[in-house]
């Protein structure tokens, strides 16, 4: 059965990287068809507050799944991010990233013979994201921090139910309940007493800073790690690292109602209409969907031809051994393309 998808194509290095991956997928006839939506900071600029028109929101509201470009964050003040606003208003919860060692992708890790795959699941409307922030005088600047049992919970419990789909016996929470003893506090009550549901799989908790140190000495400890929403974004960037950078840190965003997948990077405006972005992380975002929609098999191919492609040293100019020459995302694409 065939099932249809909200496309919005991104800003920057969006548009470039989403026609590879949409190639790719076509290549692999995954069964999707594709609803493009306006959304980005072209609508923003053109008066649409949110960064989307009213059609795109009804259509991503109808179709329950979009996959994401970059869009670029309108600077100025009181200006919100279009993809903060994106999760809030469709209660997108759990920001889920999955963080794996890639043959062909060098790093400290792969080159000691230590794999990692990891996955941290991050609060994604609460924390101090709500934007509540004033100045009280010109030298003093308040920001509040919001933290619910709820909110909480939410996340907890999704973080628990992915650890046992993915067969992980242990789940750690990172924290700052140490300092912050209310609102991380509350944090951590909530995992503790979700855990009670989930004898199977051993829970801990460890102090951010810790946590921190222990990633980039000990990351093999870790199967998955639920974090606040400041906190999980901060660390899951480390994460990244651990693996070759953001070009390969794919993520979902997962609502009751709506899941929006994207990349963790951004547009990349550096690099922007040259046609060299790295497809790889919404590549891998796209195959975290088509597991969501139950489309394993189409899945597995697309993942085996990406890594049979990165085994072979085919690279975009972000990555690799820097004495082969680099292909640009086209090429990259054609190259998986050919591994299908
Ligand atoms: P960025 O992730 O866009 O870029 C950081 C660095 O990584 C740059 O040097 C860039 O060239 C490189 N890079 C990123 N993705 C790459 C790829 N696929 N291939 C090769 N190189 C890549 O971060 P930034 O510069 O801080 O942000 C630029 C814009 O993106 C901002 O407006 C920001 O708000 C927005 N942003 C959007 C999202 C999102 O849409 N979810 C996420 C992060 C940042």
């Amino acid at each position: 059965m065939r099932t249809k998808i909200a496309v919005a194509k991104g800003d920057g290095i969006g548009p470039e990287i989403m026609a590879a991956v949409l190639r790719i997928f076509d290549a692999a006839d995954v069964q999707l068809d594709y609803e493009y939506v306006e959304m980005g900071k072209s609508y923003f600029d053109a008066g649409h507050s949110t960064g989307m028109t009213a059609a795109a929101k009804e259509t991503i509201e109808r179709l329950g799944l979009l996959f994401k470009g970059p869009m670029e964050t309108p600077k100025g003040k009181g200006v919100k991010s279009i993809n903060v606003t994106a999760r809030k208003v469709w209660n997108t919860y759990a920001n889920q990233r999955d963080f794996r060692s890639l043959n062909g992708v060098d790093t400290v890790f792969s080159k000691a013979g230590i794999p990692i795959n990891l996955t941290i699941v991050r609060e994604n409307i609460e924390d101090t994201y709500g934007g509540i922030e004033h100045l009280l005088t010109s030298d003093v600047a308040v920001g509040r921090r919001i933290i619910t049992r709820p909110g909480s919970a939410q996340v907890i419990r999704y973080a628990f139910e992915m650890a046992r789909r993915k067969g992980y016996t242990k789940l750690a929470c990172g924290h700052k309940a140490n300092i912050m003893k209310l609102t991380d506090g509350l944090f951590l009550e909530t995992f503790y007493e979700i855990a009670k549901e989930y004898p199977e799989i051993e829970s801990s908790d460890i102090i951010v800073d810790d946590l921190c140190m222990k990633l980039v000495s000990r990351p093999e400890m870790f199967q998955a790690i639920v974090l606040t929403n400041l906190q999980g974004d901060i660390v899951s960037d480390l994460c990244a690292g651990l693996v070759g950078g953001l070009g390969f840190a794919p993520s979902a965003n997962i609502g009751d109602n709506i899941s929006i997948f994207e990349a963790v990077h951004g547009t990349a405006p550096d690099i922007a209409g040259r046609g060299v972005a790295n497809p790889t992380a919404l590549l891998l975002s796209g195959i975290l969907m088509l597991r969501y929609l139950g489309a394993t098999t189409a899945a597995a191919s697309i993942e085996n031809a990406l890594l049979y492609t990165l085994e072979q040293g085919i690279h975009t100019g972000d990555f690799g051994d820097r004495s082969t020459p680099s292909a640009n995302t086209n090429e990259f694409a054609d190259a998986i393309i050919a591994n299908l």
